[in-house]
């Protein structure tokens, strides 16, 4: 008979929300696994980076760069951010003196950032990166993973995405399960004039980003269209697409030359009910709360699930599954996860209506913030984590 593994932990899922969590374990001294069994598309683009990004804020990433991770040198820099109303007339402009930092985020491509938390090795932290959770045994704490075996760990922590299946076999309830009937389409574009290093997100029925990249002159799309129009603008040719999206931007970082292949991917906003529905079990990362992207802040949410999990660990627990620890963090991680989940849907719901008097009032409201230097440099903080709010107490 083959010998049941034993683990302290086991993370299953290794994006970069459950990459981070097993080397915070590792460092704290628990024998970790993390596993993964990879299946999504192939997202490296003909403009020579990757089709997918990741605007990480600088709390995030000093906490990658603090677990001993090379960071990619090829990133995209927003040290100024336009966010403005298509059709409206007033814009905010944050830029990163305001606030005394050298950059307001940075963007990463996502391949290179994760293969960058897979490369680097912890003593006591084991990767297989070919192998998925597919049972669990509640009672005696051992995991069925294909590929390894049956293992058996002393606490598992669920990041396996919005889709976790993990957590579906655990039968933990979402609060909120809202299919937004809405697909974002995610591409690099092109444009006639360099980024020189801002970002530009237009807010309206159908919100859209645009981030620098390493390249000068290349940005990365990030689109929210409703289903219908989302499956139709998939379908256009290029040049059409093009022209459809200079008219949606309204040129505001140059006129868009060439476009990349595209991807789209549904979206959903999702909470669970508990991130610590059993005592040695966890869940973070879009597992356990998946948000609408157009503030790009979905993983600095997961990175800030696993500083907070640091914390816990900073005490030094006796035990892992020891009853009410994880309480605390329960209730802190969810009301900060549901407030971004609300805050989503608010500025969705806010900037669908399309009234005069609608678009008046959020014109007046936007230029009361963008001349109230205090509130705005506040505004900032939290956006760049730095907040009270983003902090994790
Ligand atoms: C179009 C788009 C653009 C986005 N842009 C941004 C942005 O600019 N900034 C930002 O902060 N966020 C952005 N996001 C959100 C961000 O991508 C997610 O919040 C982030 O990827 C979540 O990380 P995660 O590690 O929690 O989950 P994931 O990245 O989903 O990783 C989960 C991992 O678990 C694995 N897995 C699944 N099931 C199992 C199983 N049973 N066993 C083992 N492994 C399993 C998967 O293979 C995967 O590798 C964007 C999202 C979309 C859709």
């Amino acid at each position: 008979m083959t010998p049941i593994l034993t683990y302290d932990v086991v993370v299953s899922g290794a994006g970069l929300t459950g990459l981070a969590a097993a080397h915070t374990f590792a460092k704290h001294g628990y024998q970790t696994l993390v596993v993964d069994r990879d299946q999504s598309p192939d997202t490296k683009g003909r403009l020579g980076a990757d089709l997918r990004t990741v605007a990480l804020s600088p709390v995030a990433s000093d906490q990658l760069q603090d677990l001993g991770v090379e960071m990619p040198s090829r990133t995209g820099y927003i040290d100024v951010m336009h966010i403005w109303e298509s059709d409206g007339s007033a814009n905010i402009k944050m830029t990163a003196d305001e606030v005394h930092e050298p950059h307001l985020a940075i963007v990463h491509e996502n391949e290179a950032i994760t293969t960058a938390l897979k490369t680097r090795q912890h003593d006591g932290l084991e990767m297989n990166l070919n192998a998925r959770v597919t049972a669990v045994a509640e009672n005696s704490r051992e995991l069925h993973i294909d590929d390894i075996g049956t293992v058996q760990t002393g606490f598992l922590v669920v990041a396996e995405g919005s889709n976790s299946s993990t957590r579906q076999l655990l039968g933990t309830a979402l609060d909120i399960d809202q299919n937004l009937q809405e697909h974002a389409i995610a591409t690099l574009v092109k444009t006639d004039r360099p980024h020189q290093d801002s970002a530009w997100q237009v807010f309206g029925p159908t919100p859209l980003a645009l981030l620098p990249i390493a390249q000068p002159d290349c940005l990365s799309l990030i689109w929210s269209l409703p289903n219908d129009v989302a499956a139709e603008t998939m379908e256009l040719s290029d040049p059409e697409f093009i022209v459809r999206l200079n008219h949606a931007c309204e040129q505001v970082a140059g006129e868009v030359k060439e476009v990349d292949r595209r991807m789209s991917f549904p979206l959903r906003q999702r909470l669970v009910s508990d991130f610590n529905p059993l005592p040695w079990v966890l869940i973070i990362g879009d597992a356990a709360h998946t948000i609408h992207p157009l503030a790009g802040q979905g993983i600095n949410l997961g990175l800030e699930d696993v500083r907070a999990v640091d914390k816990v660990l900073d005490n030094r627990p006796s035990r892992l599954c020891k009853p009410n620890l994880w309480r605390t963090f329960n209730a802190k991680r969810k009301f900060r996860a549901a407030s971004m989940v609300h805050l989503m849907s608010f500025f969705s719901s806010i900037y669908a209506l399309r009234s005069p008097y609608m678009r008046l009032l959020r014109n007046t409201g936007v230029k009361w913030v963008n001349a109230n230097d205090g509130l705005k440099r506040q505004l900032i903080r939290e956006a760049m984590g730095l907040g009270p709010i983003a902090s994790v107490s």
